[in-house]
């Protein structure tokens, strides 16, 4: 783990609700998993620093790609510890960021810029396509599904996170009206890593998360239920989206 992310790690930190427990890493296979805080950003493994919403994919990325290893992968971030369980495990890996400023499929500082809603990738160029916290800040989350399944070859498979909440309909957060995106609800924003700011929340996923993905084309999409008793309680539900034909 890097300085700086010891650092911010640490700005986290609740001494009362601080906890250790004896619990393999899905991202690293380290055997302990400290909490900070009560919340999913606050379990972290104490190696690899992945938090409770990395470790849930990294488990889900282990049980649906039995070859991984031998996997083309596509991650919509460029570093993080997400990006490093996927080197971790040799895959041929292609990693992004949306820059502002750089055309789509040009390189700013060694990163590949790229819009999820208009890639610049081949057809059929990965086996695999993952994201953490992305898609709700995505302003037209079809075209970017559309996009990650034409970009999948056949039998790929598009997993990732969102904050799913417990409702069974999407509530966008925007409406077009007379072609002018308009709020239906107070603005809220998630700090971006990456670029140190914070960023608009597009919608709140509910179940039908799965319906958007199979109206973009994808012939099977699940939420994948982690574990209750692991990582603290703080587990998070996975998407799974496959691609068949
Ligand atoms: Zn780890």
């Amino acid at each position: 783990m890097s300085a700086s992310r010891v650092v911010r790690l640490l700005q986290t930190l609740r001494p009362l609700e601080l906890g250790l427990a004896r619990e393999h890493c899905a991202a690293c296979g380290f055997g302990w998993l400290l909490r900070l805080a009560r919340n999913e950003l606050g379990v972290r493994c104490l190696r690899c620093g992945a938090s409770a919403v990395t470790q849930s994919l990294a488990a889900v990325i282990h049980a649906e790609m039995p070859a991984l290893a031998a996997a083309s992968v596509y991650e919509m971030s460029a570093q993080g510890p997400l990006v490093a369980f996927l080197r971790r495990q040799g895959t041929a890996l292609t990693t992004s960021e949306l820059l502002d400023g750089v055309d789509p499929g040009a390189f700013h500082n060694g990163v590949l810029c790229q819009n999820v809603e208009q890639l610049t990738f081949a057809d059929a160029s990965f086996d695999l396509c993952t994201s953490s916290e992305v898609f709700e800040h995505v302003e037209d989350d079809a075209a970017g599904f559309r996009e990650l399944h034409r970009v999948l070859r056949p039998g790929g498979r598009l997993i990732f996170t969102v904050p799913l909440h417990d409702s069974a309909y999407t509530q966008e957060r925007f409406a077009l009206r007379d072609g002018v995106r308009v709020a239906v609800l107070p603005p809220a924003y998630h700090a971006d890593r990456y670029r140190g700011a914070t960023v608009l929340v597009q919608r709140d996923y509910g179940r039908d998360i799965v319906d958007r993905l199979r109206a973009a084309g994808f012939t099977q999409a699940c939420i994948v239920a982690p574990p209750r008793a692991s990582l603290f309680g703080h587990a998070r539900p996975v998407v799974v989206a496959r691609r068949t034909g």
